[in-house]
């Protein structure tokens, strides 16, 4: 690719702002195209981690067993909308094939390429749009039931530990001393000290939007309808406003990413992976650190703006309305095991995880057009793996003597 002067970002999200603000530091031209670009997209709601020690790929060797009892639990991680189960399956089929022991071992190193530089990425950004002193070293604590559960999960703290993250095993005592508000039911904790956590991550990406507007950068408020496509470049995008040109165009529309690839000849399977959660204004109880609550899998965090209890992962498509009674159930849950949690008050809310069955994001260059890159995919772990993106795609397509390496997440990998 020759290099750009300028670019078009589709999606103002935490994803595409950070790739917006990696291209505008090298000096280019940037528009950022987004059809809702202050409204309540998936990198505003969600739990606010940084969660840099999860290298770990979500589908594991037999973890297929487990299917079933969640899809049974009510209360459970997991549900698939029926009428959605036709168009879930090849992505379902392919889930489960990367939890061969091989595919996981590629994939894990894959996620720890980024998740080694998160920090390196973020730190000189938030500096720079006064945000660093909002994103605290508050680290993580995995809870338990009973020790044997932690030795249950030992695949995915070996995979950890492979990679070098640290973690220390905290008993009862030691759980309950760092946090006086977990009931008697959990009996044994991991602390992962390197998870950081943002106080409030719509304020980051309203913060880091205003910053890129104040630089100079383009906010256009318009749907994305087509890719110009024309000699095997993609010269820009088509709205209903008109159309916008540029040398470079980067797809970072989250879940709703795939219709722009496949408009390019390259489909790749993308689901929503939604998540539900409930944010406790009054929450009556303090927290030093996010919980992640293992075996019932739900995430507690605590935010400027009041304790977010949430998780889920429900696979309905992007169009079916939301069913908050999942985040009802993990307030009830999360009761059972904060007892003076105070749940008066909280605001419901439901985001779209843009999730690959292989864990990994979709970015790099296309493969069939020259001016096309992506940035999607990211699932679970959007908000860690924004700024690395952001600066990953930039070096890989402006800085060839830093010699970035994409391979593994190009959207090649799917045809
Ligand atoms: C409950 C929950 C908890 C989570 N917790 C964490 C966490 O603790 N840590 C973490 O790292 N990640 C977490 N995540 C994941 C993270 O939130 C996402 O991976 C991340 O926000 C995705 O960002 P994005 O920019 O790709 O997508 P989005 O934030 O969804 O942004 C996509 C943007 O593209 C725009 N768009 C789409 N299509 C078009 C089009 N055709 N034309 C114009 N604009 C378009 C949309 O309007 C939207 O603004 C969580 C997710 C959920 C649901």
């Amino acid at each position: 690719m020759q290099q750009p002067q300028t670019a078009i970002v589709v999606g103002a999200g935490m994803v595409g702002l950070c790739c917006a603000y990696a291209l505008h530091l090298r000096g280019i031209k940037v528009t950022i195209v987004d059809r809702d670009p202050v409204g309540d997209k998936t990198s505003y709601g969600n739990a606010g981690a940084l969660a840099i020690s999860e290298c770990v790929p979500h589908s594991l060797p037999g973890q297929m067993w487990s299917i079933p009892k969640w899809l049974l639990d009510p209360m459970g991680p997991l549900s698939i909308r029926p009428a959605h189960i036709p168009q879930f399956m090849p992505w379902l089929l392919s889930y489960l094939t990367h939890s061969r022991k091989k595919n996981v071992a590629h994939i894990a190193q894959a996620l720890q390429a980024i998740h080694c530089r998160v920090s390196a990425d973020y730190d000189p950004m938030l500096q720079s749009i006064g945000y660093a002193d909002k994103v605290w070293d508050k680290g993580c604590i995995r809870v338990y039931d009973h020790y044997k559960s932690f030795k249950a999960n030992a695949q995915e703290w070996q995979i950890r530990k492979q990679h070098g993250q640290e973690y220390e095993l905290l008993g009862e005592t030691d759980l309950r001393a760092m946090e006086p508000a977990i009931g008697k039911a959990k009996t044994f904790g991991v602390l992962q000290p390197q998870w950081r956590i943002i106080d409030d991550p719509k304020a980051l990406v309203g913060c880091l939007r205003e910053w890129l507007l104040s630089q100079g950068v383009a906010l256009i408020t318009a749907n994305v309808e087509a890719l110009i496509m024309q000699d095997k470049r993609v010269e820009g995008v088509k709205t209903p406003i008109g159309k916008y040109v540029a040398d470079l165009t980067v797809v970072a529309a989250g879940a709703w990413s795939k219709q722009l690839a496949k408009q390019a000849g390259e489909s790749c399977l993308l689901e929503s992976e939604r998540g539900y959660n409930t944010t406790l204004p009054y929450p009556n109880i303090s927290l030093g650190h996010e919980l992640l609550f293992a075996e019932q899998m739900f995430a507690v965090s605590p935010l400027s703006i009041g304790i977010r209890v949430g998780g889920a992962s429900e696979f309905a498509g992007l169009t079916a309305a939301p069913n908050y009674k999942r985040s009802g159930n993990l307030l009830h849950l999360a009761k059972r095991y904060l007892p003076d949690l105070n749940t008066e008050n909280g605001r419901q809310w439901m985001g779209h995880r843009p999730s690959t069955p292989d864990s990994l994001p979709v970015l790099g260059p296309s493969v069939k057009w020259r001016g096309l890159a992506y940035a999607f995919g990211h699932a679970h772990l959007g908000m860690t793996q924004a700024a690395s993106s952001g600066q990953m795609l930039a070096e890989a397509l402006l800085e060839p003597d830093k010699a970035t390496d994409l391979t593994a997440y190009s959207i090649g990998r799917f045809s």
